[in-house]
């Protein structure tokens, strides 16, 4: 398939964001944790006002040309006409960009946490702990700590799902430190910067992936 390489002029000042957002796109097309057109990837382009380059809806992900993104600002309203639609989860992006420390955010579709939202979902959420492997997760230092992913119900009412989110993020009680899963839909995460955000999407999924196949040999 050919892919359009040129960049369209309300994306020139993001060249270098957009190619990173195509290459993230490549890898995880790769391993299968964002086929089709699934997932969306954001990076914060601006703060003050706050404006995220984030991938159009309804584009293949492993894929995406210059062309597949689009600026929008907190709301996720485009910051200018003659744009693609954003992806139908854009405020999901602009609520972890509440947080002024955010500077990327990765949602994946992928199957582990796929699988094991269904299996959790009574509990309301997965906490994952022992595993050397949480020390790749940003703040972790030592196995001993945990990380909890709160699962959210799968919803097409995206604002009334990211006021859900919004409200747990905001609450010390829950701890939501590394990311969420959407129930039989897919986990959000995020980072200081992109590298950030996909260290902390790779480290997660190798864990859940390590808790579904102990659970299938239990
Ligand atoms: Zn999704």
């Amino acid at each position: 398939m050919e892919i359009e390489l040129e960049l369209p002029e309300y994306l020139r000042t993001w060249s270098e964001q957009v190619d990173a957002l195509r290459k993230v796109g490549r890898i995880f097309w790769k391993r299968r944790w964002s086929l089709g057109t699934s997932s969306n990837y954001s990076v914060v382009v601006s703060r003050d006002p706050t404006q995220l380059l984030i991938t159009a809806s309804g584009k293949d992900k492993g894929q995406l040309a210059r062309g597949d993104f689009v600026v929008v600002d907190q709301h996720g309203q485009p910051v200018q006409e003659n744009q693609p639609k954003s992806s139908a989860e854009t405020l999901l992006h602009c609520v972890a960009a509440e947080n002024p420390e955010v500077g990327a955010v990765l949602h994946t579709h992928s199957v582990w946490s796929t699988v094991l939202s269904d299996r959790f979902a009574p509990q309301g959420g997965i906490r994952i702990e022992g595993y050397e492997m949480l020390k790749g997760l940003a703040g972790v230092t030592t196995h001993e700590q945990s990380t909890w992913l709160p699962i959210f119900e799968n919803t097409q009412d995206i604002p009334s799902l990211a006021e859900k989110v919004r409200a747990a993020m905001q609450d010390p009680e829950q701890r939501l430190q590394h990311g969420y899963i959407i129930r039989r839909h897919g986990i959000y995460t995020w980072g200081r910067d992109l590298n950030e955000a996909f260290r902390q999407i790779e480290i997660l999924e190798f864990l859940l992936e390590c808790l579904a196949r102990s659970a299938v040999l239990a």
